[in-house]
């Protein structure tokens, strides 16, 4: 939970652990320590927690217990789901599509892929930031083989529509994988009804702990494992299980299945308040993404002519207690440097440059968000005269004030 004085509005980077999580967890951490693998009764304790944790799994997402693979984070189920398929087939051509908006999760497996032989094709975005299932079909060649298109985009949390992508992956006999490390657990995906063959997540993203995460890989996927070892997971990905953070991971699975609507409701009206709240207080502000497609506690806003000061605006509200991003946590190390998700929605290097992420989860309330608004002003107010010099340099190099989109 966050410290006192704290608001954490940042729970795209990671979310606090649920304290239930840390109370099933606990004893893994301590007396139960046991290996699953091993015969004895400490060892089939163990067993039997990750066992459960499975199902757990298993129930939120709608697979067999068989095509679980617990894996050491989101990352590791991305780079599984995409060098382990193309591993499996690159005796013949491969093809892969996916999108230009990926996490790097996914865009550097492909980078690593397309080393060893594949081609890979980067489907654009409207400036809603959804791929369009038109241009999927459009992309599709006799040698594609796989599909990875994300459930929701961690920067915007814009929803692609995995269910109509799915339908056509499976209409052409091609296997496709989503990377749902930011959908899981908040919205409702179902590897059965939408059509995934692969799908990843990650634990601490839905209050669990950090370094575990899952893949699903569907019963008859071609798929090569990456990690070889003791053939723990089915041969799928050896190493000796994380016990504690496996039963975190499913303790967290059954909380959001049970409360996710609950959740959901509560975080999109917190959300909708704070976006009527900020665009009444700095009319320069603009929500980025699609307007209702996205994560219910997802808002990412951009403020016409102060672009470049997103990172001003993070500090100054950090200072007074709140904890917000410019984007995604992994890439906050190149604040300056423009977005190239933005970029693929179309919005010019100057506006990719930042814009102010704020993201709500379980345990945010109106209250704090009522605060945010009133601390708000003194954020904004502090960048007014950087905003009117933007708008005047702006004006001096292209001869207008500029829409922020170049197309929309
Ligand atoms: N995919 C998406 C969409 C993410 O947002 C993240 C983390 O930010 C990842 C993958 C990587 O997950 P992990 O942090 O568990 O490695």
């Amino acid at each position: 939970m966050p410290g006192p004085g704290r608001i954490y509005f940042d729970n795209a980077a990671t979310t606090p652990v649920d304290p239930r999580v840390a109370a099933a967890m606990q004893p893994f951490l301590y007396g139960a320590f046991g290996n699953p693998s091993s015969m004895h009764t400490e060892g089939l304790q163990a067993r039997h927690a990750v066992e459960q944790s499975r199902q757990q799994v298993a129930d939120l997402l709608g697979c067999n217990l068989s095509e679980i693979v617990f894996t050491g984070s989101g990352t590791e189920a991305d780079n599984m789901a995409i060098a382990g398929v193309f591993r499996a087939l690159q005796d013949r051509p491969f093809h892969l599509i996916t999108s230009a908006i990926e996490h790097p999760a996914v865009l550097e497996v492909c980078r690593y892929v397309a080393a060893c032989g594949a081609t890979v094709s980067y489907l654009p975005v409207d400036g809603n930031g959804i791929v369009s299932p038109d241009d999927l079909v459009q992309a599709i060649r006799p040698e594609t083989r796989l599909i990875s298109i994300m459930a929701a985009n961690n920067v915007t949390g814009v929803l692609q529509p995995v269910a109509e992508l799915g339908r056509i992956a499976r209409e052409h006999n091609i296997l496709f994988h989503t990377d749902a490390v930011q959908a899981a657990g908040k919205t409702a995906i179902n590897v059965e009804r939408h059509d995934v063959t692969l799908l990843s997540l990650s634990a601490h993203k839905m209050y669990g702990p950090k370094g575990v995460g899952a893949l699903i890989i569907r019963e008859g996927t071609p798929f090569s494992p990456l990690i070889l070892g003791g053939g723990q997971e089915g041969n799928r990905r050896s190493a000796t299980e994380n016990v504690a953070g496996i039963v975190g991971l499913g303790a967290a699975c059954d909380i959001c299945r049970r409360e996710m609507a609950d959740d959901a409701a509560r975080e999109v009206r917190i959300r909708e308040r704070l976006i009527d709240g900020v665009q009444g207080l700095a009319p320069n502000a603009y929500l980025i993404g699609h307007r209702y497609r996205r994560l219910p506690g997802h808002i990412y806003f951009g403020f016409q002519g102060v672009e470049g000061e997103a990172i001003k605006m993070l500090l100054a509200l950090d200072e007074l207690g709140f904890a917000v991003s410019t984007g995604s946590a992994c890439s906050s190390h190149k604040a300056s440097e423009p977005s190239y998700v933005l970029s693929a929605m179309g919005f010019d290097p100057f506006c990719a440059r930042g814009a102010l992420r704020i993201t709500l989860g379980r345990f945010n309330t109106e209250t704090e968000a009522d605060r945010f608004l009133e601390i708000f002003p003194k954020t904004v107010s502090g960048l007014r005269s950087i905003q009117s010099y933007h708008h005047t340099t702006k004006e001096t190099h292209n001869g207008t004030t500029g829409n922020h989109f170049t197309h929309a």
